[in-house]
């Protein structure tokens, strides 16, 4: 009797264990599966990576402007023009050009 229990118990794990490596093995699939759908929805390369000349630069490059009194470089934007010369601020627009 207790030969059939032990035969009994064996089978069962060795049916467990079979089950448990069908299911990760599943899980494995589904999981290359998705990488290859994401693959295709971003061609070019791998996920995460977009092709070159895809995306624009986050910081458009400003044109720099030089200060006429301290020689600092400063964007455009920001100049402050006096007496036909160019200054990073108006404090220095104030002060003579170096
Ligand atoms: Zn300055």
């Amino acid at each position: 009797m207790s030969r059939i229990l032990f035969w009994v118990g064996l089978i069962c794990l060795i049916v467990f264990a079979i089950r448990s490596k069908i299911r990760s093995a599943q899980k494995r699939a589904e999981q290359q599966m998705r990488d290859a759908q994401q693959r295709q929805q971003a061609p070019g390369g791998p996920a995460g990576y977009a092709p070159r000349g895809a995306q624009k630069p986050a910081i458009e490059a400003e044109t720099m402007l030089e200060c006429a009194h301290c020689g600092v470089f400063f964007p455009a934007g920001e100049a402050v023009r006096f007496d036909g010369a160019i200054y990073c601020s108006k404090a220095h627009a104030a002060l003579p050009p170096n």
